[in-house]
């Protein structure tokens, strides 16, 4: 086991044994090629660890494992009250783990540690209790036909399910996956991302030391273009269930495709923020600026074009950059007063920057930001960008219409209702989308014109996983998080009875 983990000690002083294994049937195993890929450290740039990339061998081996498991009495005739405290327990233990999880999540992806204390670490243990309580509460129905014919339904486990997660939320992204899926009784094997491979292996530790039967839960960190294609493709893989970008989500429909399989997707966004001339500025201003600015930008819903009346479009402005200024200090993302931590990769900084110099060419005003952040540490290494702010931006640029994922927003002016909503409307996505006012019946009216899977009406990104969360048009397939997240995971067999040996 010694080559299986290695004992490290984060910046913040905390030790502790990082598994850099694949977690197949309850174990830590090694690739079949003893290939691996390393783990970059955001804030300095320096290399955290390696650990060991699954090819499409070892996905099989995890598939088997799965299949394994479903079939198997410990997992496929477990009760599903059992199911439920399983998964509980599971929630115990990332509450007594929290400060570690939080550590590796901090290290490995840059986002503030008490975000990811306090915020991220919350929402794995309440989204996996959630779900644990839902495990022996989705029945199926009885049907009435005719008397001489009964009819009921059953809800069953999709199967084995493969879960691709992005780097942004790695620990939560995750619990929204695993919640619903353990809860109908599927077996997983999950696919983290690449940049941010270690949080998921210390979790996989606590899912053994809950109970889980081997089997139940696989993860098998790897390349998207390999690891996760061979997921996509695999034959007995059931379904896949991705979020990320709305390019790759293309290039999963297409690999599912080959055996038919259930997709659910969360992709990209471009969610519009409208603030209307009755707003309350100070609400509009503060929930704007945490719904573009948090997690370094990097959300799909960020509310990332704000559509301001002209009536109070100079005041927002000012108090918008103003907030930057005071609030959105950026370094040391293990400092307790640090708002934004670095860019997750050297890719993603270089895409904010880049789309800095698009906003530029395109003749749009940068009023905030736009360059590298002073490095927080003498190296002066670290991939930290300004909180950047463009004004005069129109619909057909690029700024507007792209998905940057960094602390980037587009500020534009609007005259009436119609126009904002065609404003907002503009884009292929249909993600989130926050609006402020204080005429009730307005933001009743507004809400449902737009197009969206979620409206946050005097708020933003005010998501919770009690409330399904997914989008409409490019942004995605299905909903996951809420009761609606289940459907995802289970199929319904019907079954008919003859009652009178009708012939
Ligand atoms: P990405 O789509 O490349 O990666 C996401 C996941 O897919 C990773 O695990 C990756 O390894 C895997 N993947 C990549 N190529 C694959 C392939 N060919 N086959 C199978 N799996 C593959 O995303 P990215 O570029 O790393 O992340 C940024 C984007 O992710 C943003 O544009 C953002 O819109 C999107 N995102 C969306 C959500 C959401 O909930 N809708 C959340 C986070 C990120």
């Amino acid at each position: 086991m010694a080559d299986l983990a290695v004992q490290l000690t984060a910046p913040n002083g905390r030790s502790y044994s990082q598994p850099i294994g694949l977690f197949i049937n309850n174990e830590w195993v090694k690739s079949s090629d003893g290939g691996k890929l390393t783990s970059i450290n955001p804030t300095n740039e320096t290399e955290i660890t390696s650990v060991y990339a699954a090819t499409a061998e070892d996905v099989d081996r995890a598939v088997t494992a799965a299949r394994a498991a479903l079939n198997g009495a410990a997992w496929g005739e477990l009760p599903a009250t059992d199911r439920g405290k399983l998964m509980h327990k599971l929630a115990e233990l990332v509450e007594a783990h929290r400060e570690t999880l939080a550590t590796i999540e901090t290290w490995d992806n840059g986002k503030p540690y008490t975000v990811a204390r306090d915020e991220d670490l919350t929402e794995v243990a309440e989204t996996l209790r959630y779900y644990a309580g839902y495990a022996d509460k989705r029945f199926g129905q009885v049907i009435e036909t005719t008397p001489d014919k009964l009819a009921y339904t059953v809800r069953e486990p999709v199967g084995v399910c493969g879960q691709i997660i992005p780097w942004n939320y790695p620990l939560s992204m995750a619990a929204w996956k695993l919640g619903p899926a353990l809860a109908c009784g599927n077996a997983i094997v999950l696919k983290p991302a690449e940049q941010t491979p270690l949080s998921i292996l210390y979790f996989a530790n606590l899912v053994k030391e809950a109970g889980f039967p081997p089997g139940v839960v696989n993860i098998v960190n790897g390349q998207g273009a390999v690891t996760g294609a061979a997921l996509a493709t695999h034959p007995r893989v059931d379904k896949i269930a991705f979020t990320g970008s709305t390019a790759t989500a293309r290039n999963i429909m297409k690999m599912a495709s080959g055996t038919l399989k259930n997709i659910t997707l969360e992709t990209g966004g471009k969610s519009p923020l409208l603030v209307f001339g009755d707003a309350e500025l100070d609400l509009a201003v503060k929930w704007a600026h945490g719904g573009i600015m948090s997690n370094q930008g990097q959300i799909c819903t960020a509310t990332s074009r704000v559509l301001v009346h002209e009536s109070v479009y100079d005041k927002f402005l000012a108090a918008f950059k103003a907030q930057v200024k005071t609030i959105s200090k950026v370094g040391d993302p293990f400092a307790e007063d640090t708002f934004q931590g670095p860019q997750v990769t050297k890719a993603q900084y270089d895409r904010v920057l880049s789309y800095v110099d698009v906003g530029k060419n395109e003749g749009a005003t940068l009023v905030a930001g736009g360059q590298p952040a002073a490095q927080p540490q003498a190296s002066g290494k670290g991939y930290f960008v300004e909180p950047t702010v463009f004004t005069d931006v129109t619909p057909t640029m690029r700024i507007f219409q792209e998905e940057v994922f960094g602390p980037f927003v587009v500020i534009l002016k609007f005259a009436s209702e119609e126009e904002a909503i065609a404003l907002a409307n503009n884009t292929e996505y249909g993600l989130g989308a926050a609006l402020f006012t204080t005429d009730l019946t307005r933001a009743h009216r507004v809400a449902k014109k737009l197009e969206a899977g979620m409206v946050w009406i005097n708020s933003s990104n005010d998501s919770d996983w009690r409330i399904p969360f997914g989008g409409v048009k490019q942004s995605g397939i299905g909903r996951e998080l809420g009761e609606a997240g289940l459907e995802a995971y289970s199929t319904i067999k019907a079954i008919h009875i003859n009652m009178k040996s009708r012939l």
